[in-house]
C-alpha cells in the first residue's frame, strides 16, 4: 500500500488517458499527490528539478509510465532513468496500450515493477489501478 502522502508521477501524453487515470484514482479513493508529465523529457526535468521545472519533493514513490510518448519513447525514458545514479531505483509501472512482446521485454529489461495493458473499459481500468496500488508494497526496494 502506498503511504497517503507519497507522490505519484504519471508520464502520459494522451489527455483522455490522463483523465482516465485521475478518475480511476478518485474512484479508488487514492488521494496521493499526482504529478503529470506529458513527455519523458518533462518527467526527467521534474525528477531532477532542471530546465525551470520544480523538483518533485519528496521524490515520487511510483511512476506510472506510458510507452508511446512524443520526443522520447517510454523505453528511452526508462534507459535514461536507470543510467541516472539518483533516479535509478525509482519504481515504475508501465501503463500502455501496447501488448507487443518486444515492448514488454524491453520494459522488464529495465526493471519495471509491473506492466499493465490499458483495458478498454473504464471499470476494468479502474480495477487494474486498484489492484496494483492496493497490493503495492512501499517498503520493498
Ligand atoms: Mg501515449
Amino acid at each position: 500500500m502506498l503511504n497517503a502522502d507519497d507522490p505519484i508521477l504519471l508520464v502520459e501524453d494522451d489527455r483522455v488517458d490522463i483523465m482516465t487515470v485521475q478518475r480511476a484514482l478518485r474512484k479508488n479513493q487514492i488521494g496521493n499527490p499526482l504529478h503529470i508529465a506529458r513527455t519523458g523529457l518533462d518527467a526527467l526535468d521534474m525528477l531532477r528539478g532542471q530546465h525551470g521545472q520544480e523538483k518533485i519533493s519528496p521524490p515520487p514513490a511510483l511512476i506510472l509510465l506510458d510507452l508511446n510518448l512524443p520526443k522520447m519513447s517510454g523505453i528511452e525514458f526508462l534507459r535514461a532513468l536507470r543510467e541516472d545514479p539518483e533516479l535509478r531505483e525509482m519504481r515504475i509501472i508501465v501503463l500502455t496500450s501496447s501488448n507487443e512482446p518486444k515492448d514488454r521485454a524491453a520494459a522488464f529489461e529495465h526493471d519495471v515493477d509491473d506492466y499493465i495493458v490499458k483495458p478498454h473499459s473504464f471499470d476494468e481500468f479502474s480495477r487494474a489501478i486498484a489492484t496494483v496500488l492496493t497490493l503495492w508494497d512501499s517498503s520493498e526496494t
